[in-house]
């Protein structure tokens, strides 16, 4: 007998034929001998219209009240499901998130998950009750049961969460698609099932865009090692199975806001070669890592920056020992790249790239702020920085290197058996390079144009954000530095979500006293699409074959960021499907078989 915990998304119970049919499947599981505990969402795109009805009263309607709305969506659905079990002869009960005692945040719209108290479950389950519980929502105490909700998508973290505190044995993810795919289906339908994927995949890919699971629910399987299934409620076929490393016993208690960061790690076999001023048009960073790759340099960090005028700048890394080869490669290609022959190459042998990882990091956006805060502290300038969802990489001057990783070890309580060398590249290198594709339209990119270039500015305007809860994705630093009046001066952008931009602009204005930048624009006329993989480590060529994809369809690329098991670019927003289609076929993810998605009105 197995404890199972299963989640039902909106289309799954999206009618009452459909409620019908998952306790069909509900009863089924029971049957085998399981005992079932159930996560409900809002039935179909209920939630939408709940948003839809708060916007014709107030156009920034208070967050409190907005919770009080959206939760009663979950209500609605826990209620007649457990009717159609009880319907069927099985004896059901439904419970809000405050009756189970999901205690969270006091963060109305985006709170984290605290603890969760099992007794009323376990209650239930002794008396041979399957428990119907309301996913998304929560409450701040047990006191004043403030109702709270975790964010857009938020029930499937509500599962796991729930799977790890009454210790089941798996959660199993039920959705309208066959489980994970290689991308969106609904955007390519030659996209191909994964019988399986790895949490640091997932995490990415679901930050990414994919929003077949919400990026929390896998770093909460991950951290406690719970075993993760995703499929279809129209089907019995197996689905795609979440591998997470095996539990290590963390505390229960603060469930959402364990530690952070797990270790520290550096690598100072690295060196940097910048492009300064290369032409911005769609094939010139096809063209420099084709050529790259076809020497058989592997390229670690890649960082393109917004561009000035006509111009962008390219930065990337390799090991100390390919240097030479990249080196004749982007002088012998810089001609070709800008015909008025005014591209700088800049070389740096003396750097070293120092991370911290961990799963705990997403939508925590104050951990990047700290790290650059603690390297401000240590007077350590950064020359580069790549975020992924699940590590922080910045470059620095090699002499400052340990420096850096003291004053990190200290800031996230990494004792020394945590700090690592990051060379995992010779293990990885038999994996397949590249496993999914997402795209995500709902970015804006905010440019923070001159700003002096001293220790500690990344620091403020990151922990300025942080301090908004607003999430940042890629952060880029221009690598041009430009004089005025004797300072050095470079440019900051970043991306984050649409709905956050105005309030991070507004933020980043009122810093402008104590930062003496020039000006922060705003542009949410872009896309990002990006390609991940753990297999990425070791292949050379990758990165080429993803630009070479955009250049073939004339699409230019305004960013670029990398992590390990990551790339990232940002085109323009018309643009976005068409590249997310042409990366796809680029990396021959596709296949014959495409992905019956069942047809429900409302999406
Ligand atoms: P639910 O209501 O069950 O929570 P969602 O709409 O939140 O379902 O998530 C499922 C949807 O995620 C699919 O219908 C699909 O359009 C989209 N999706 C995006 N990327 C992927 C991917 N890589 N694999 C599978 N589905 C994806
Ligand atoms: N009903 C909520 C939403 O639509 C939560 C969820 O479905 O996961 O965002
Ligand atoms: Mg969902």
């Amino acid at each position: 007998m197995a404890l199972i915990v299963q989640k039902y998304g909106g289309s799954s119970v999206g009618s009452t034929e459909r409620i019908k049919e998952v306790s069909k499947r509900i009863c089924a599981t029971v049957k085998e001998g399981n005992q079932v505990v159930v996560v409900v969402s809002a039935m179909g795109k209920t939630t939408d219209s709940l948003v839809k009805l708060a916007q014709e009263i107030s156009s920034n309607p208070c967050r409190r009240e907005m919770d009080m709305l959206l939760s009663t969506g979950e209500q609605v659905s826990i209620s007649l499901l457990s009717m159609a079990l009880q319907e069927m002869g099985q004896p059901a009960i439904s419970l809000t998130g405050a009756q189970v005692g999901i205690v969270t945040e006091a963060h109305h719209s985006k709170a984290r998950i605290l603890e969760i108290k099992t007794e009323r479950v376990n209650k239930h389950l002794a008396e041979g009750k399957v428990i119907v519980v309301a996913g998304f929502q929560g409450i701040s105490n047990l006191e004043e049961l403030e109702i709270t909700t975790l964010g857009r998508g938020g029930s499937d973290t509500s599962a796991v969460a729930l799977a790890v505190a009454i210790g089941a044995d798996c959660c199993e993810i039920y959705t309208d698609v066959p489980g994970i795919l290689t991308t969106d289906p609904r955007i390519v339908p030659e996209a191909q099932l994964l019988s399986e994927i790895t949490s640091d995949e997932m995490l990415e890919l679901a930050s990414l865009g994919a929003k077949v699971l919400h990026p929390r629910a896998v770093e909460i399987a991950r951290n406690f090692g719970m075993p993760l299934v995703v499929k279809s409620s129209w089907t019995d076929d197996p689905g795609t199975r979440v591998i997470s490393p095996p539990n290590q016993g963390r505390s229960l208690i603060g469930l959402e806001i364990t530690k952070a960061v797990d270790a520290v790690q550096f690598d100072s076999d690295q060196a940097k070669i910048a492009l300064l001023r290369v032409a911005d048009r769609p094939g010139v960073a096809a063209k420099l890592f084709g050529e790259i790759a076809r020497q058989d340099v592997d390229v670690d960090l890649i960082i393109q920056s917004i561009h000035e005028g006509n111009s962008n700048d390219i930065a990337f890394t390799v090991v100390k020992g390919m240097l030479p080869h990249a080196e004749a490669v982007a002088n012998a290609i810089a001609p070709v790249l800008d015909e008025n022959g005014t591209t700088d190459i800049l070389v740096e042998q003396k750097i070293a790239k120092i991370a911290i990882a961990g799963a705990g990091m997403i939508g925590r956006p104050g951990i990047a702020a700290q790290m650059f805060r603690a390297l401000a502290d240590a007077g350590v300038n950064i020359q580069m920085i790549s975020t992924s969802e699940v590590k922080v990489s910045c470059i620095v001057n090699q002499d400052e290197c340990d420096r850096a990783i003291a004053s990190l070890c200290n800031t996230f309580n990494i004792d020394s058996s945590n700090i690592t060398y990051s060379e995992e590249k010779a293990e990885q290198g038999h994996l397949v390079p590249v496993r999914g594709v997402a795209l995500d339209k709902n970015q804006a990119q905010i440019a923070i144009l001159y700003v002096p270039d001293i220790p500690g500015m990344a620091g403020k305007i990151f922990t300025t954000l942080a301090e908004e809860n607003i999430s940042v994705d890629m952060i880029i630093q221009s690598q041009r530095c430009r004089l005025v009046d004797g300072v050095p001066m470079r440019d900051i952008a970043f991306t984050v979500a649409q709905s956050d931009a105005h309030q991070a602009a507004e933020a980043i204005n009122r810093l402008q006293d104590s930062l003496k930048f020039r000006q922060v624009a705003i542009d949410d006329n872009i896309a990002k699409v990006s390609i991940v993989g753990s297999g990425m480590v070791g292949h050379p060529g990758i990165a080429a074959q993803f630009f070479a994809a955009l250049a073939q369809e004339k699409i230019n690329i305004s960013m670029i960021t990398t992590s390990e098991i990551k790339i990232s670019c940002v085109v323009s927003q018309e643009q976005g499907i068409q590249a997310l289609k042409a990366v796809h076929k680029a990396f021959n993810l596709g296949g014959e078989v495409k992905t019956d998605i069942p047809a429900v009105s409302w999406k």
